[in-house]
């Protein structure tokens, strides 16, 4: 595909950025270019539609760099960069000016916050994406939760391995198994993603012993048909990696194109369970804000 990359236009509202093999994974997938260019429609407005769909920026919930929706979970903000600016992201609107939790001080509150609270048990470190950090910086993050002996998961949120797979080492690896406590969730929305240097990433997670389990966003144009979705879900067991759920598009401003209707998404995730075993289907669910849960498309 030669076709020059367009980053004018809603660049200028949601921020363009994307690594060398990103660019070059793009130049050969059209759904993987659908995820990286920016489009005019991401500046069409939707009703009742803002860009902090789930209240992040509201500081009653958390402390700085740190938020809690659910009773037994917390996310951490490590970094408000990425490898590449998906254009479906959650969080399009928030980066720029999210809080981020960079010095002692603020790490340290995040685990007083947690310690105080005895019914967190799994800590998501996000962003951003945690892996734009040195390794160090990943494992101070990783041991300062890991060493709580309230915590049994400290949760890896990264598309790291799908789009920029070398920052995904073996010595990485190995660090992050050893503390016992590391699950892995990464982003894979097509089965195109799946490629020797994405492959060669997951194994070094899985291999060290690390969990690893996709997240896939449903996306218009991407991954929204049955072929699309079964070619990923089985890609992703040949690479050992679990397909765990399937999240419809957050209710965020910038992303209106990428809707897939909820009855379409209804009758994918149907039609998945009756092509694929268990082990290789995941839960397609939404994200509503203030639901005690991630809501099954079917109960919608
Ligand atoms: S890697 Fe994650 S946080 Fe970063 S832009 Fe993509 S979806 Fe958003």
């Amino acid at each position: 595909m030669d076709r020059p990359l367009n980053i004018s236009g809603a660049a200028e509202r949601f921020p363009f950025v994307a690594c060398a093999y990103a660019r070059a994974l793009a130049a050969r997938s059209e759904a993987f270019r659908r995820q990286l260019e920016p489009d005019e429609r991401e500046l069409e407005e939707e009703e009742n539609v803002g860009h902090d769909p789930f209240g992040e920026e509201d500081e009653s919930s958390g402390c700085f760099g740190l938020k809690q929706r659910f009773p037994d979970r917390v996310l951490v903000m490590t970094s408000n960069a990425c490898f590449m600016n998906c254009r479906h992201c959650t969080r399009k609107g928030l980066l720029r000016h999210a809080e981020v939790v960079r010095t002692e001080e603020e790490l340290s509150a995040c685990v007083n916050y947690v310690q105080e609270r005895p019914e967190v048990r799994d800590v998501l470190l996000s962003g951003g994406d945690p892996l734009v950090l040195p390794d160090e910086e990943v494992m101070r993050f990783v041991r300062a939760f890991a060493d709580l002996p309230q915590v049994d998961v400290v949760r890896l949120c990264t598309r790291a391995p799908c789009v920029n797979p070398a920052r995904v080492t073996r010595s990485l690896a190995e660090s992050l198994a050893a503390c016992g406590k590391v699950w892995a969730n990464v982003q894979f929305n097509h089965a195109d993603e799946i490629t020797p240097e994405a492959s060669a990433a997951c194994a070094n997670l899985v291999n060290a012993g690390i969990p690893v389990s996709c997240q896939t966003v449903l996306l218009a144009g991407v991954n929204d048909s049955e072929k699309a979705l079964l070619d990923l879900f089985r890609a992703l067991q040949r690479i050992r990696v679990r397909p765990y759920y399937v999240f419809l598009c957050d209710p965020v401003a910038g992303v209106a194109h990428f809707r897939v209707p909820v009855e379409k998404a209804k009758r994918l995730a149907r039609v998945c369970a009756e092509r694929i075993g268990g082990l290789g289907l995941p839960r397609f669910v939404v994200d509503i804000p203030g639901a005690a849960r991630k809501t099954p498309v079917e109960l919608l």
